[in-house]
């Protein structure tokens, strides 16, 4: 391709790339990520992983900000539904601080 693209994007799995996320998913399932050299983004183009940010205010390119915003909204629906129920590790009030903090990172991809 060659062309030069000066957006910062997000990673697809824009939930799942947010440090405290993997974090929590290591140490739930087990799961160990390194961050991958080159990534699929939100808007489906494959870019080197230096090009996404999970921060909203980095973002530059708009239909990432758009899945990010849908993607973090899903998410915290999912954590607080996951997060009551029985065997959860994640208490309640874990889920409901973990949803608040992916809602206040939807409505700042939405700004
Ligand atoms: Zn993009």
């Amino acid at each position: 391709m060659g062309e030069i693209d000066p957006h910062i994007h997000v990673e697809r799995s824009v939930v799942r790339a947010s440090a405290a996320v993997r974090d929590v998913l290591a140490s739930a399932f087990g799961l160990v990520a390194d961050p991958p050299s080159r990534v699929t983004t939100g808007c489906g183009i494959e870019v080197p992983y230096a090009m996404t940010s999970p921060r909203p205010e980095s973002v530059t390119c708009l239909a990432c900000r758009e899945h990010a915003h849908r993607e973090h909204l899903s998410f915290a629906d999912q954590v607080e539904r996951l997060s009551g129920m029985a065997g959860s590790t994640v208490t309640s009030e874990q889920g409901a601080a973990a949803a608040k903090h992916h809602r206040d990172l939807a409505a700042r991809f939405a700004a």
